[in-house]
Parts: structure tokens; C-alpha cells; sequence
């Protein structure tokens, strides 16, 4: 079979994503993480009244003719007060966040004054409308402040919560079923029997997926078996939206993945042009009358990694309902040589460095996880490319990426 060009693969897993389309609403308080499935526009102005940046003094700029300027303090202003129009020829004391009084145009920051009883002497002369926060320089009443598809991020919670949102509608939380093939397969924690090893990939997987905040179902280690693993994804079909395995993928008499899928519902399982990440299998699984996507990821631990960090990673954002699904790729120097000897394109392991370009981790070995561990993204290497050191390449930032 011709091996698939990367990029082809992954167009028709992203074109394949459906979107779920159920919502709920939630309190702002626990939407980090989410997706917003609607549009939002402001209630309200932001900030609601004009307010000083500083500590200092409230003055029509017009009462400052010159440097020495001695004016009466009329009213005293913190963070919470309300003003009262500004006496023409006076000032008032004010604090940062409190609201500046109709009548003054110009915070003096409080270094540039020398507070004298009742009387405050202005030394410099300021800029006119200087250190105030103007109402509505942020938002106004109708604009629009996030577009449905939206990563709910720390700073868009907060953004909501400045117009005073205390609920918001988002997609329901996917739900990603996960199990790991293979015989050999020990639990950490677990004693070790002679010619087992221990089941690494079970949690590169709980990472992405807690990372992506999608429910996890965990159906746990499934021996080489065909009808434990047939089992296994009738129950994983019954409650996910989406099943992701690892291992059990070749054509070997132990791997039993494909034609378990098979038997459940349709598999198509493609050879793709990349290292790690050769076999990949995608379809999906009826139970019940529901059907669930499925992908079927190869058993090498670094190659789960890479296939989590390329492939599934954007294709289950896209299920999430998000709109951007995978960080901008950059261009940066390799300071590093490297040639692809293969007929496969190479997904390296590489690191930013000090002076802004990019170190390769020594041992490429697929069954390397320490790699990924090392990375903080990878480059997407062709086959029969050599790489010299000050070339351009890519670089797609790692797991930690959210929109
Ligand atoms: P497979 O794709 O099942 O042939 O597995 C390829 C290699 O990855 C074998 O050496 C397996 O022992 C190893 N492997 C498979 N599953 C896991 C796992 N969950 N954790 C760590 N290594 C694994
Ligand atoms: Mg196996």
C-alpha cells in the first residue's frame, strides 16, 4: 500500500470532525476551559465611569498655568467613592480606580505635588487628560466580545466578568473513551512480571486529554484478545464520543485492533508518510444504535505522543466546537544538522534555544520518550531533506498550546 502524505491524512481526519452540538450553561466560575457556543456582546460600558490610574490629584488643566500652581483640595476620592462636580479653581485628592470628578480632565501623580494642610502646590506642569482611564476605553455597550467557538482562557473569563456575565453558554464537554492493547501491559504501582512493561501510553493519554478538558473514560488495559477487545469498544461506543486506543495496529497474529473495529462498525487504516506515526486507523464503532469516532493510535509511546500532539489534538478541538484548533506553526533556525534518510517524513523532537533557534534532542528513536519530555514542540522534517544548521524550519509548539 503507497504510503499517505501527512498533510493528506490529516485533512481527511479534520474534514471527518463533527462538532457536538448540545450546550449548557454554566457559572463563569467554573467555564475556564471551555468552549463558548455563543456569540457575546457587552451589556455594558467598560469602565462604567471615568477613573484615575494614580494616586495623586484630580485638576482642570486649565487651573495649572505654571509650574508652583497652589490650589484648594475640595473633595477626597478612593477606589468605591462617588465624586461630586470639581470646584473651578480647586483639586481633589484621589486614589487609583476611583471615579474622577466631572469638572477635571487631569490626574498629577502624587510625586509632583507637595501637599500643604488644606492646599496642594503642583511643581510640574502635566499633560492635559493624562492618567485617566476614560469610560468605555474598553468596551461599549453592544460591541461584540467573544465569537461562539471561543477557548475559554483565563483572560476571557475575566473579560466576561468585567461586563458583569455570571453565566455562560457552552458546548457539553466531550467524552473520549481510552484503552491500551496489549498483553505485555502492567499497571505503575504494580509488580513487574518478567517480559512485561509498564503502560506509559495511559498517561501521555490522561495528559492531552485533561490538558484539552474533554471527560475521559477509562476502560483501562486490554489484552491481546479479539473479543475483549470487540468488548471494549462496545462499551467505550455506549458512552464516548470518541474512542482513542493504542496499540495492536499492525497486521501481527497479536494485533487484533482493526479487525475488532471492523467487526463493530467501519475501519479504514492508513499508512502515513511519517515518523513516528505510521499506522493510524480511523472510523468508528456502533453500539446501541450510537456511534462513536474512532481512532486507533500505533503502541509506541512516543509515537502516541506525536500522533496526541498532530493529529488528535486539532481534530478533538474541532469535536470541542472550537474555531481555532492548532497553534500558528513557526519558522525558526535550525542550529542543527539533521538529514531524513527515509522515504518518511520526520516529526523531530526539538527545543527552542537561548538565541532564539532550535536544538535537536541526540536520540530520535521512536521508543525515546525522555524526547518529548525534553521538547517543547517538534519540526516536521521531509523525507530526503538534510537539514543544515542556520536553515529555516518549521516548528509546531507542543502540548501546552491553547487557543
Ligand atoms: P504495538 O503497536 O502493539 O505492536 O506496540 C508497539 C510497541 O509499543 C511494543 O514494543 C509495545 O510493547 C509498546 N507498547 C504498546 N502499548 C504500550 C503502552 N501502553 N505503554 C508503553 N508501551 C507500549
Ligand atoms: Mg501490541
Amino acid at each position: 500500500m503507497a504510503l499517505l502524505p501527512f498533510n493528506e491524512a490529516k485533512s481527511k481526519l479534520l474534514s471527518s470532525a463533527r462538532s457536538v452540538t448540545e450546550t449548557e450553561i454554566v457559572n463563569l466560575a467554573s467555564a475556564f476551559g471551555r468552549v463558548l457556543a455563543e456569540d457575546m456582546i457587552s451589556p455594558m460600558t467598560v469602565p462604567p465611569f471615568s477613573n484615575s490610574a494614580m494616586d495623586g490629584y484630580a485638576v482642570h488643566s486649565s487651573d495649572l498655568s505654571a509650574p508652583g500652581v497652589r490650589l484648594p483640595v475640595s473633595q477626597r476620592l478612593a477606589a468605591g467613592d462617588v465624586s461630586t462636580q470639581l470646584a473651578p479653581g480647586s483639586a481633589a485628592r484621589i486614589f487609583t480606580g476611583a471615579q474622577v470628578p466631572e469638572g477635571a480632565d487631569t490626574v498629577v501623580i502624587q510625586e509632583d505635588c507637595v501637599a500643604d494642610g488644606e492646599f496642594v502646590i503642583f511643581n510640574r506642569m502635566p499633560i492635559k487628560g493624562q492618567h485617566i482611564r476614560l469610560k468605555g476605553s474598553d468596551l461599549i455597550t453592544g460591541k461584540s466580545i467573544l465569537a461562539a467557538g471561543s477557548y475559554l482562557s483565563a483572560a476571557a473569563i475575566g473579560l466576561i466578568a468585567s461586563v458583569g456575565i455570571a453565566e455562560v453558554k457552552v458546548f457539553r464537554r466531550l467524552k473520549v473513551a481510552i484503552f491500551f492493547t496489549g498483553s505485555e501491559l502492567v499497571t505503575p504501582g504494580e509488580l513487574l512480571p518478567p517480559g512485561h512493561i509498564y503502560n506509559s501510553n495511559r498517561y501521555v493519554m490522561l495528559g492531552f486529554f485533561h490538558g484539552l478538558g474533554v471527560e475521559v473514560i477509562d476502560l483501562g488495559i486490554i489484552r491481546d484478545d479479539r473479543l475483549a477487545t470487540r468488548d471494549a469498544l462496545r462499551r467505550a461506543a455506549a458512552e464516548a464520543d470518541l474512542i482513542v486506543t493504542s496499540g495492536g495496529m499492525s497486521e501481527g497474529d497479536e494485533d487484533h485492533v482493526t479487525a475488532a473495529v471492523k467487526a463493530e462498525g467501519h475501519i479504514d487504516v492508513w499508512k502515513i508518510a511519517a515518523k513516528p506515526g505510521k499506522p493510524l486507523a480511523f472510523g468508528s464503532v456502533l453500539s446501541n444504535k450510537k456511534e462513536a469516532a474512532f481512532i486507533g493510535l500505533p503502541g509506541n509511546p512516543v509515537a502516541v505522543w506525536s500522533g496526541l500532539l498532530t493529529l488528535v489534538s486539532p481534530f478533538l478541538r474541532r469535536c470541542q466546537g472550537l474555531t481555532l484548533i492548532e497553534p500558528e506553526t513557526l519558522t525558526l533556525r535550525a542550529d542543527f544538522s539533521y538529514t531524513v534518510k527515509g522515504n518518511r517524513m520526520e516529526v523531530v523532537r526539538v527545543r527552542r534555544n537561548q538565541s532564539g533557534g532550535l536544538d535537536i534532542y541526540p536520540n530520535q528513536d521512536s521508543a525515546i520518550i525522555s524526547s518529548a519530555v525534553w521538547a517543547d514542540g517538534v519540526s516536521m522534517i521531509p523525507a530526503g531533506l538534510a537539514v543544515k544548521s542556520g536553515d529555516m524550519i518549521n516548528f509546531l509548539p507542543g502540548p501546552s498550546w491553547n487557543p
